[in-house]
């Protein structure tokens, strides 16, 4: 983002407040400084040098979990997340990020290492368990099929492997060939953290790696939402690949047309709870899609919650971990109370949050991602 484009969206603030009914960090603190008029302000400040750029207001531009609610409340559509992102890069390249965001990184991008302390983690209890699914066998698949590639990410590839298994189990029974690419992070958490060279390098591996005309399908709205931005991070023959591949980019509920699954479809007798994960909402406009799917599923029941945040954000969780939990417990509860036997996602980090949540709250409702539940589903 340009500093012309940045003083543009700084202007188009009116101050009128709608953002705060929105905001997972204003809702636990009530404080300006964490809405996201609140923290225009302090960029506008800095912009006009009003503000020196030291250690608290970092503090605050780093209280943000960019989940883009309030760029969709905002009634003259301030992009805070653009906004927020380039100050986030000014921050890194003058004051570098704390070494627990930089760690994170950096076994986000060693994927094997990552991995190993995954699996450490999950035997010692501190990650769940991989949930076995059942793969149909291959040759049960319809000879003519059209590819698609299935971009995992790092959630699915390190954290929640079970995810990977149902959406390629659906997507055969569906009648695609689902190809697996050795995919680099999409770069977000790079991007949202200020580091927009390092992110730019993960897009290109990505962008580099996946053929020209092949649809992508993810799992994982935050992978999405990146795939889909890359176009802003480059110009000439790379920007033309990187819109080709932003439009031929579906998130899992929006790509899966349930009818393709025909008479495999069976029946779940179930009440379920369904949790929107931020990125769908706001960054994919993703809401009645995964619903449609739901209802598709016969003997399903369908209950509503109010819309609210799991409290993860990525690298949030991580550098502000009691904040995060904070919002986590809000959204347990409403979990809770919903009654249902389980509450169904579409975004591995979502799962992942609340499952931890449900887990401090010692609940036992199981927490199961779309795909998942299709892979159920299926006879
Ligand atoms: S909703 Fe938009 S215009 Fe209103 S205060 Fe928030 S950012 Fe500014
Ligand atoms: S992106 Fe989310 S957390 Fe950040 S200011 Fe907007 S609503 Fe609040």
């Amino acid at each position: 983002m340009t500093s012309v484009e940045i003083e543009e969206e700084l202007l188009r603030c009116m101050r009128c407040g709608e953002c705060q009914a929105v905001c997972p960090t204003f809702s636990v603190t009530g404080r300006e400084g964490e809405v996201a008029r609140g923290k225009l302000r302090v960029i506008k400040a800095l912009f006009q040098g009003d503000l020196d750029l030291d250690a608290g207001v970092a503090e605050k531009l780093s209280i943000c979990l960019l989940c883009k609610a309030c760029c969709t409340a905002c009634p003259s559509g301030v992009r805070v997340d653009k906004v927020i992102a380039a100050a986030r890069k000014d921050l890194a390249d003058r004051r570098g990020i704390p070494f627990k965001k930089r760690a994170v990184l950096w076994g986000l991008e060693h994927p094997r290492i990552f991995s190993t302390a995954a699996s450490g983690a999950r035997v010692l209890g501190i990650l769940p368990r991989r949930v076995s699914i059942q793969i149909p066998s291959r040759d049960a698949v319809p000879p003519e099929r059209a590819r698609v590639i299935f971009y995992a990410g790092c959630m699915i590839n390190n954290i929640t492997p079970e995810i990977g298994d149902a959406v390629e189990t659906v997507l055969e029974k569906a009648g695609y060939r689902v190809e697996r690419i050795k995919e680099a992070c999409c770069g977000i958490p790079a991007h949202y953290a200020g580091l927009h060279d390092r992110a730019k390098k993960l897009a290109e591996k990505n962008l580099r790696k996946i053929k020209k005309n092949r649809i992508v399908v993810t799992a994982c709205p935050t992978c999405a939402v990146g795939l889909k931005e890359y176009p802003e991070f480059f110009r000439g023959k790379l920007r033309e690949k990187a819109l080709d591949v932003g439009r031929r980019t579906y998130d899992f509920a929006e790509f899966l047309d349930a009818s393709k699954l025909g008479d495999s479809l069976g029946s779940l007798n179930m009440r379920v709870a369904f949790h929107d994960p931020c990125h769908a909402l706001h960054g994919l406009g993703l809401a009645k899609e995964s619903r449609s799917l739901i209802k598709a599923i016969h003997g399903i029941k369908l209950v509503e919650m109010e819309q609210r945040c799991c409290g993860f954000g990525g690298l949030f969780s991580f550098e502000h971990p009691s904040f995060s939990q904070t919002i986590n417990d809000g959204r347990v509860k409403d979990i809770m109370a919903s009654k249902a036997d389980a509450v169904v996602t579409s975004c591995p980090g979502c799962k992942y949050y609340l499952q931890e949540g449900i887990r401090r709250g010692r609940q036992k409702t199981e927490v199961i991602h779309l795909a998942e539940l299709f892979s159920r589903g299926i006879r």
